[in-house]
């Protein structure tokens, strides 16, 4: 059977919204699936890296030498428990300079990626919270944006500068890019405020809202100090049952 070669990048200018846990969770709710999944880290901080059990600190190529085309693509790929990864670390930021110096900084990744993604089902691009050149290339090569919102007041705030920024990578150089969809994450029911804002949230983007609302649960929050994800770290939780829920949701979405 034929890959998907789907790109996916994770992206919400806001920090702390659950990009980072939905990528790592999603992306190996997808590979549970059968999927073959690469995750890449765009964020210098390098969470997705760590909760993938790799040490951020050690890396000896990653997402920096990728972009800067320092490195054949496949050569940046770890093998982790669950997925193929990607890896990022501080370097990161010094690459995110160093771009600016190329002719066409927006499309390296995409470049990149081009026949990497053959080999994928699915890649899960984890975005860093701004609108940075970083974030730009992983909506250059992306097919869709996934959206990780969190229930709270001002979750909607923020949005139109995201919504802006992926139609002008519309105009411009990926015509393609889709929304796949928005996600609420971090609910918590017994909290009338996140209902309000959840419902607010599936009222104002109707169907591009994912029917999987992931709850605050410990468990998520917990899992990427093991160097898990909430999957392997207890798989009965309420969290990775929603991000095993979100990942057949995004399949029966995708007509997989
Ligand atoms: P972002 O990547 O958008 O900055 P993170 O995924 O790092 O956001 O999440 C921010 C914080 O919230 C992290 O400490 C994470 O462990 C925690 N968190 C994320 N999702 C959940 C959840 N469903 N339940 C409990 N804690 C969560
Ligand atoms: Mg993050």
């Amino acid at each position: 059977m034929s890959k998907q070669n789907k790109i996916i990048a994770v992206a919400n200018q806001k920090g702390g919204v659950g990009k980072t846990t939905t990528t790592v969770n999603l992306a190996v709710g997808l590979s549970m699936l059968k999927k073959k999944v690469l995750l890449i880290d765009l964020d210098p901080q390098g969470n997705a890296t760590m909760a993938c059990g790799v040490d951020a600190r050690t890396l000896e190529v990653s997402a920096c030498e990728l972009l800067l085309q320092e490195c054949e693509a496949v050569d940046a790929v770890i093998a982790t428990n669950a997925v193929d990864l990607i890896g990022s670390n501080t370097n990161l930021t010094a690459a995110e300079l160093a771009l600016m110096e190329y002719e066409d900084p927006q499309m390296m990744l995409a470049a990149q990626l081009e026949e990497l993604a053959l080999n994928y089902d699915f890649i899960l691009i984890d975005c860093p919270p701004s609108l940075s050149i970083l974030t730009v290339n992983a909506l250059a090569a992306a097919d869709s944006v996934l959206i990780p919102m969190q229930c709270e007041y001002y979750a909607l705030e923020g949005l139109t500068s995201l919504l802006d920024t992926i139609d002008r990578i519309k105009q411009t150089v990926n015509s393609g890019l889709e929304i796949e969809g928005l996600l609420r994450t971090m609910f918590d029911g017994r909290n009338n405020l996140a209902n309000d804002v959840a419902s607010q949230i599936s009222e104002h983007f109707g169907t591009k809202v994912f029917s999987t609302v992931v709850p605050r649960n410990v468990k998520v929050a917990e899992a990427p100090s093991f160097g898990q994800s909430a999957l392997e770290y207890d798989h009965l939780s309420r969290g990775a049952v929603a991000y095993k829920g979100l990942a057949s949701e995004l399949l029966r979405r995708n007509n997989v």
